[in-house]
């Protein structure tokens, strides 16, 4: 193989872009919007800068590495900032908890909330250490192509108890209920359920105390940008603004793709980073593999969707940190209602990111951006018209931000923008507009998840959220070097 063509520029398609280019293979990503990024991507206004997506980096070694494998150093191209606490848990009584990689810190806040669940929370790390060497570091970046693949780790998730959820294993190691929710949040962030979602999610929590989070100076979308850089450094090619309306086949085999401007960009292999079902149904529409294959996705679950209000406010907040995940008073039922009664609930649970108390160059001097993400169900479930739900829901985001952290936050709006579910469906062709993608459920993981290869086409490949092993920049840089690990076995 000397000649790749990617489909989609996120972070999944450019790690895997980079691994391709530093082994040598011709590379050209086809990006159907007008900036790299994907879920990562950013607008500007006024002085404000905003992220569209992620704001909070765990383990960025595995992006480093893509730049160790050409001997270069990422820090040449971006500066990562630390975040910390990594979340300010708020419930609606006040009771806050500082989730934090220091040691001393983040036990003197569980002793606080609950000094008998010191011993317990000692044993969930424990737990959480040995899932991360299991499931992080050993089944996340290796293809799962093979039924094979699921039986040998049986044995492994066996003894994890991985059918268990997290929030249910977090519940064996701590008994206080909101140590339980703060222990097991952080996979929402990639569109688990933490109720649903295995316990194998676990090892992420000893990911994020022992590599930090992180925030890249000038906002997440600097760090796709170094990417970029990066990428077109090695002489790979990027082809922005002209979306691929189809992937070409002559039999089984992908011959390159063509776009709606009419382009055509040939490849001895053709990776796709865009949704799976858009992957399916649109781009191989051609071929009796795309419907068939788009026809069993249909029974496979669907992350949330999710609404964000972005706002750039006149003054600075300090004391309020990078990320807060305001809580409401319900946690089990808010989640049923968001993954699987498909109701849109009075009271929500939102997560505040506030990146300009990390970064102050992201808004104009004496300001501040924030980002307000609410998980919503996906319009599968939740089929409403967002141009009268949008601003209801925005009006009571301010609200509660108004009642718990800053008083008179209307008066103080500079600029102001939502997203909300028919614009992932809209801007990136998200299957019922989820904001994360395939649903990270335990029967759709490993080999159980849409494989890193199509079965019958052999040179076509995937990566991103959808595929093995899953959302999140750490979940999809992984998949990108699963995904190259296999092309470049192919190749031999
Ligand atoms: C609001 C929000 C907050 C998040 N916060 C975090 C966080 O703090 N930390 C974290 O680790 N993760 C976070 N995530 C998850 C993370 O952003 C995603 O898992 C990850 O960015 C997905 O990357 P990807 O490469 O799989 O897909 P995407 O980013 O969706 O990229 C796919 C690309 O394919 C392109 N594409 C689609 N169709 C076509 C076509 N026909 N032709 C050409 N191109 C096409 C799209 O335009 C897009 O650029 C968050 C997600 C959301 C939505």
């Amino acid at each position: 193989m000397n000649k790749a063509v990617i489909i989609g520029a996120g972070f999944g398609g450019l790690a895997l872009g980079l691994r391709l280019q530093a082994a040598g293979i011709a590379t050209t990503i086809v990006e159907g919007r007008d900036q790299p990024g994907g879920r990562a991507g950013a607008w500007r206004r006024d002085g404000f800068t905003f992220d569209t997506g992620p704001v909070l980096i765990a383990d960025p070694d595995c992006l480093a590495q893509l730049w160790r494998l050409s001997g270069h150093s990422m820090a040449d191209d971006v500066t990562l900032l630390p975040v910390d606490p990594h979340y300010r848990f708020h419930w609606p009584d006040g009771t806050t908890f500082d989730h934090t990689a220091d040691e001393t810190r983040l036990r003197a806040e569980i002793a606080r909330l609950s000094p008998a669940d010191l011993t317990g929370y000692q044993r969930f790390l424990d737990y959480s250490a040995s899932v991360r060497r299991e499931g992080y570091e050993t089944l996340a970046p290796v293809a799962c192509q093979e039924l094979g693949s699921l039986i040998r780790a049986l044995p492994t998730l066996a003894q994890y108890q991985a059918w268990r959820s997290i929030h249910g294993m977090v519940a064996r190691f701590v008994k206080d209920e909101r140590l339980r929710q703060a222990l097991s949040f952080a996979p929402l962030l990639a569109g688990a359920n933490p109720a649903a979602a295995s316990a194998f999610h676990a090892g992420l929590h000893a990911v994020e105390r022992e590599g930090g989070l992180w925030f890249p100076k000038g906002g997440t979308n600097a760090l796709v940008a170094a990417m970029v850089t990066q990428f077109e450094r090695l002489g790979g090619t990027l082809h922005l603004g002209d979306p691929v309306a189809g992937i070409e086949t002559v039999g089984d085999r992908a011959t390159g793709v063509t776009t709606r401007a009419g382009r055509r960009f040939e490849g001895d292999a053709v990776a796709s980073n865009a949704d799976i079902m858009h992957s399916y149904a649109d781009l191989l529409a051609g071929h009796t593999r795309g419907p068939r294959r788009a026809q069993a996705l249909t029974r496979k679950r669907w992350g949330p969707s999710a609404f964000l209000l972005h706002f750039g406010i006149e003054g600075t907040w300090p004391g309020i940190p990078h990320s807060m995940v305001l809580l409401g008073p319900r946690y089990q039922a808010w989640l049923t209602d968001i993954f699987e009664h498909g109701v849109l609930p009075a009271e929500n649970c939102i997560i505040l990111h506030h990146p300009s108390v990390t970064d102050p160059d992201l808004a104009p001097p004496g300001h501040s951006t924030f980002q307000a993400i609410v998980p919503v169900p996906h319009l599968g479930k939740l089929p409403v018209d967002w141009r009268a739900v949008g601003p209801i829901l925005a009006g009571r985001i301010l609200d509660e931000i108004e009642h718990r952290l800053i008083p008179d936050i209307r008066g103080r709006i500079k600029v102001q923008a939502t997203t909300a579910p028919p614009d992932f469906a809209r801007d990136l062709h998200a299957h019922h507009g989820s904001a994360w993608g395939l649903e990270p459920l335990l029967s759709q993981s490993g080999w159980l998840r849409p494989h890193n290869r199509d079965d019958v086409i052999g040179n076509l490949y995937f990566v991103g959220a959808d595929t093995h092993p899953g959302g999140g920049v750490p979940g999809v840089v992984a998949s990108a070097r699963a995904t190259a690990a296999l092309m470049l076995a192919d190749r031999a």
